[in-house]
């Protein structure tokens, strides 16, 4: 079994497998944490709500600012500890929107992260922490007032935290689970269109996980939901953190025990089932009709891979 949980790792999905060691039990320490920000060898990313600063650097661009750099571009609206790379103090700022258009003026790039991971504009060792720090980062912007009583928040623990000094009540940074599934029946799988996808791309279906739920009952309800058909068995896979805004993908197979489909149009475009050779023909981009699937760097496309190639045991 141990190969399923190693397929995130093995195929290298972008956000994952990020080098910076977090640190934790330093981002209580307020001092240390100063010098860091003030050590020479410090970098910092710098993001602009859902879009990332990069500076033009030959074939790829580059996403690390000294703090000099990182205050010219604008006053950080937040600064958080990312932690450590070989040893070396790793942040992240945010700037207001206005702040990153004057950069974008100034010969600045001004990137979502998505199509810098698309695109691959960054050397792929950074997007872990890009999506980090945008998580982050975006989890402070919207969680400036204290959920319990409404006051104020102050971030603390180094941008893990935030705290509300009129109740006391200490908030942490969220990161939503959404079940990611191919079912299967037969030699047969089923894809979906979301109205906003690109022309020809189908993929899995996706949805986040309900408080008081287990992954396979959310599997099992999101697949119903969406294609009016019962599950069986679910098989885990992997996960890839996916910070649009702020989510963790949990992928599985899933057995389909109907094939009958009842389409949510509310959420899906189509939906129909693919027969194996047609999506093996989809993943290596040769369809027919130019029908693909997501890329490579996104756990939907490595779903769909196993079970073409048969690498989830059900081949
Ligand atoms: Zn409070």
């Amino acid at each position: 079994m141990s190969r399923y949980f190693d397929f995130a790792g093995k195929l290298h999905l972008a956000f994952t497998g990020g080098g910076i060691e977090r640190v934790s039990e330093k981002r209580h320490d307020a001092a240390w944490c100063d010098a860091l920000t003030a050590d020479r060898e410090t970098r910092l990313y710098v993001v602009a709500d859902d879009r990332i600063v990069l500076k033009k650097a030959g074939s790829l661009a580059d996403p690390l600012f000294t703090l000099e750099e990182a205050e010219a571009l604008g006053a950080a609206r937040e600064r958080v500890l990312l932690g450590l790379d070989h040893g070396a103090g790793r942040l992240a700022a945010a700037i207001d929107a206005g702040a990153a258009n004057d950069a974008k003026s100034r010969g600045f790039l001004l990137v979502d992260l998505r199509s810098i991971a698309m695109q691959g504009l960054v050397l792929a060792a950074h997007l872990p922490a890009l999506a980090g720090a945008k998580a982050l980062l975006l989890w402070h912007s919207r969680h400036r007032f204290c959920s319990v009583c409404g006051a104020p928040t102050q971030s603390s623990a180094g941008g893990w935290r935030r705290d509300c000094p009129a109740c006391a009540a200490q908030h942490f940074p969220r990161t939503d689970p959404v079940v990611i599934m191919l079912a299967t029946a037969d030699e047969r799988c089923l894809l979906g269109r979301q109205p906003r996808f690109a022309p020809g791309l189908w993929s899995c279906l996706a949805g986040f996980v309900e408080p008081g739920e287990n992954i396979e009952e959310a599997v099992r309800r999101e697949t119903e939901e969406e294609a009016g058909i019962k599950c069986g068995s679910v098989r885990y896979l992997g996960s890839q953190p996916w910070p649009f805004p702020m989510s963790l993908m949990i992928a599985c197979h899933v057995e389909a025990l109907s094939t009958a489909l009842t389409v949510d149009r509310s959420e899906l475009e189509d939906l129909r089932w693919f027969a194996r050779a047609e999506v093996a023909a989809m993943l290596a981009r040769r369809h027919p009709d130019g029908l693909t699937t997501p890329p490579p760097w996104a756990i939907a496309h490595n779903v769909i891979r196993a079970w073409v190639e048969g690498s989830d045991g059900n081949g």
